[in-house]
């Protein structure tokens, strides 16, 4: 139970949130004060009142477990006391096996490098890009392509890689070796466009600006597989693989941030999996520990690190370091969390689950304000516009009367896109990967129910 320190209840725990705390992105409210959650038990979360949500976003699409697994916090626990900490720039045994686990899961040939969170992961890549080049004769070789929409973090590189200009305001100038594409939004092709015309033209993007600015200046392309908070953007094959061949052919490094769409997120281990592409990088972090815990990690193809082992040059290694990068309780409690996974067949349920919300939730396509509904396993769109026909988005104001609505009868759900652009319309749904068919049942109920309100 939380010890307030004082008389303690709702009221208090809200004048020091005011007062004390600074919240991620939510504005400064005197009417809306947030919610204090409390406890947390599978796909449940309980406030400090005692009423209970079922969180369909999986805190910010993390928890893939759901809530209360004492599995991961015995992990976390036995590790603390063995070996709580020792930097990476030596090595444990935690770090090691989790490295290792985490290559079978990627299929491929990839040596990790740690660090904490998403946007730390996408740095270690970018700077990773960059280096590689240099120490291959390719000195120019610094950009990095990206795509508007997409998002890959809050630092000052990878803010500068995220196409979402809302984020940037007031924070600008960023780094001007980020460059940015259309995405292939499907549903907000020009009439008459087939959609795989309208992706082969996105991915011809990439090849303009690769040429444009000079092949030799261009040191990666980073992209989700799929958009996710950028309003769950959902590519045809075709056009990864347009973007994996003009990788290859211009010598630039595909970078995968697999930081939603990662450990089962997908319907299978990672996202790129789903379209069979071969990343040169890929960076993870959320469903990693499944948030109980900070840890990320950038996985970098073996021959690109066999660039780095040049003992006759003292610069030639990546001298990047993290203090807490690799954490032995994190990488623990990490390699429980997949153990956790392929014993209950997670990643396989992800694919069920998602299949069937998006099936269940189809019927809302009859829904006035509901354009569009798109999925990549439990990963669920909802695009709600005011003229079907204009694709005209819906106002932030409907968006959030829906979420609200959603909220008073014990729903979370989350809402993305771009307010600057104007596409702050898309409802979006990521429940853990471990929600029972009756959590699937109560949320496509109240989702009905508070859409139906709103018809
Ligand atoms: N990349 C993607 C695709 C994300 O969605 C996020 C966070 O939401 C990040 C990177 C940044 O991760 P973090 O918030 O852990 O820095």
């Amino acid at each position: 139970m939380l010890n307030l320190g004082t008389t303690g209840g709702t009221e208090e725990a809200i004048l020091k949130d005011r007062r004390y705390l600074w919240h991620n992105i939510t504005p400064y409210s005197e009417q809306n004060p947030p919610m204090i959650a409390a406890s947390g038990s599978g796909s449940w979360i309980t406030d400090l009142d005692g009423n209970r949500y079922l969180d369909g976003m999986s805190g910010l699409w993390c928890v893939n477990v759901g809530y209360g697994r004492k599995e991961l916090a015995e992990a976390a626990y036995r590790q603390m006391l063995e070996l709580p900490y020792f930097p990476l720039t030596q090595s444990h045994m935690p770090a090691i096996k989790l490295a290792e686990k985490l290559n079978e899961w990627l299929e491929g040939d990839y040596v990790i490098f740690f660090s904490n969170s998403g946007s730390e992961a996408n740095e270690a890549a970018f700077k990773i890009a960059r280096q590689y080049h240099q120490q291959t004769g390719q000195p120019f070789r610094h950009k990095t392509i990206a795509r508007y929409r997409g998002y890959h973090g809050s630092s000052m590189g990878s803010l500068s890689a995220t196409g979402q200009a809302q984020r940037k305001y007031k924070y600008e100038p960023l780094s001007g070796s980020f460059l940015h594409v259309s995405p292939p939004d499907g549903y907000r092709r020009p009439p008459g466009q087939t959609l795989e015309q309208f992706n082969l033209q996105c991915a011809q993007a990439i090849e303009d600006m690769v040429i444009w600015e000079g092949a030799e200046t261009v040191a990666a392309v980073i992209m989700e597989p799929v958009i996710t908070g950028g309003g769950v953007i959902v590519p045809e094959q075709i056009y990864l693989d347009r973007v994996q061949e003009i990788c290859s052919k211009y010598g630039v490094l595909l970078i995968m941030d697999e930081v939603i769409c990662g450990f089962g997120r997908s319907g299978r281990k990672f996202g790129h999996q789903n379209f069979g592409l071969k990343p040169d990088i890929v960076t993870m972090a959320k469903g990693l520990t499944s948030a109980y815990l900070p840890l990320s990690a950038t996985a970098v193809r073996k021959d690109i690190y066999e660039a780095f082992k040049d003992s006759t040059d003292e610069y030639s290694h990546f001298r990047h370091v993290n203090t807490f990068g690799g954490n032995p309780a994190a990488c623990a409690l990490a390699l429980r969390n997949l153990e956790l996974m392929e014993e209950e067949g997670l990643v396989a349920r992800a694919a069920v689950l998602g299949e069937r919300l998006y099936e269940e939730l189809s019927e809302l396509l009859e829904h006035p304000l509901v354009g569009d509904i798109r999925h990549f396993g439990l990963i669920t769109g909802i695009e709600l516009v005011t003229d079907k026909t204009t694709r005209q988005p819906a106002p932030l104001d409907t968006v959030k009367a829906i979420i609200g609505a959603c909220k008073q009868q014990g729903l979370i759900i989350g809402k993305n896109g771009d307010t600057v652009a104007g596409f702050n319309n898309v409802l979006t749904l990521a429940p853990p990967l471990a929600s029972t068919d009756d959590d699937l049942d109560f949320l496509i109920k109240v989702l009905k129910a508070v859409m139906n309100e709103f018809a």
